[in-house]
């Protein structure tokens, strides 16, 4: 056991020692080992056909399953809430070098990112032994997505939200790099670009949430008035991109409506276009419960604050140290997103309306 601590504390330390230039040349071995699973899994294929000539070949899915990465798919999910990226660091926004620092940890310690849609629809497509995790922009800030003009072209500013997210999907292509943009009257500011902008996130894997017209607490509007507020922004959407449906919500300043009104909120009409929203974030203080767990509340969902300023401990780095030390558990996929595999121990929480015709590998 000694032993074992020792050889895991000089490995630790090599890490240390070669940092991040480590981290590239580990990243392009973890894909060339990727490649030779792949060329393995071809072969094996080949050299079949004899015994598999009526294509009766079937691989059990939940056999295939490796439990030995210890799958757990009603772990805990981080919804991350960011707002602002820009030079000073506040607690509502952080700077371009702390959100780099962010994705690198994120990346580092097997987090891959999934779309809030793909979670309200119990959709992981998480590589096995990896945790998915959320991220999330409120407000609709230009510093989310900033296009510039350079040398007469006009380029996404480095230095932005959706810049850096650039950055680490050319650097980690498996990352799966993603995000929700919750947003309001004017989305990203120069309202010049913004039907160029929100085609661009479209068409580039990201997107749009509804985070109401006039940014005002919800507990205190009627349902017409809850319903002129997401409406009227999700037709400011629509007429810019009419072929996409505009499904989450973020709750401004976290204020959820009164119970009579849910319904406005989940459901409604404005101005002849109709909105149904699927997810409802909350602002704070934890993370999320699995998709599959009969705990998970999507008119009201948890999310952690992405920030490391006035944070309480309960912050990002707060949450991932828990999980970290196992003091919390987080999700972990067993890399099949028509299997959901969980130990015995949480077999009460599974939710089956979630879990639909996907199969269940319970395991002890
Ligand atoms: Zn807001």
């Amino acid at each position: 056991m000694k032993k074992k601590y020792l050889a895991v504390a000089a490995i630790l330390a090599l890490l240390l020692m070669v940092g991040c230039s480590a981290g590239q040349a580990k990243e392009s071995n973890a894909g060339e080992a990727q490649n030779n699973v792949n060329e393995e899994k071809n072969e094996a294929n080949q050299e079949e056909p004899e015994e598999t000539e009526q294509g009766n070949e079937v691989s059990d899915p939940i056999a295939d399953i490796d439990l030995s990465m210890e799958p757990n798919e009603l772990g805990e999910i981080m919804i991350l809430m960011y707002h602002g990226v820009g030079e000073e660091e506040l607690s509502w926004q952080r700077t371009p070098e702390k959100l780099r620092k962010d994705l690198q940890y994120m990346h580092d310690n097997k987090y891959q990112m999934i779309s809030l849609n793909d979670y309200a629809k119990g959709v992981i497509n998480t590589e096995a032994g990896y945790t998915p995790i959320i991220l999330t922009f409120d407000d609709g800030r230009q510093n989310n997505f900033n296009l510039t003009e350079v040398n007469g072209e006009l380029v996404i500013d480095p230095d932005c939200a959706v810049g850096i997210f650039e950055e680490f999907k050319k650097k980690y292509p498996d990352f799966n790099v993603t995000a929700s943009f919750f947003v309001n009257s004017n989305p990203f500011g120069q309202k010049e670009y913004t039907e160029k902008k929100l085609n661009w996130l479209v068409e580039n894997g990201y997107d749009i949430g509804n985070h109401t017209y006039s940014h005002d607490e919800m507990s205190k509007l009627d349902g017409e008035e809850i319903q002129a507020e997401i409406g009227s922004v999700n037709n400011i959407i629509k007429s810019y991109i009419p072929d996409y449906e505009v499904e989450t919500l973020a709750l401004p300043h976290g204020s959820n409506p009164k119970d009579e009104f849910i319904s406005s909120m989940l459901e409604g009409e404005y101005k002849g276009n109709k909105y149904k929203t699927i997810a409802v974030l909350d602002v704070g203080w934890r993370p999320a419960y699995s998709p599959f767990d009969t705990l998970t509340d999507f008119t009201s969902l948890y999310r952690v604050t992405a920030s490391e300023i006035n944070v309480d401990n309960c912050g990002m780095y707060d949450y991932f140290k828990s999980f970290e030390n196992n003091t919390r558990e987080r999700f972990i996929s067993d890399g099949n997103p028509d299997v959901v595999t969980i130990p015995k121990r949480h077999e009460k929480y599974l939710n089956m309306d979630m879990v639909g015709d996907k199969a269940v590998n319970i395991y002890e």
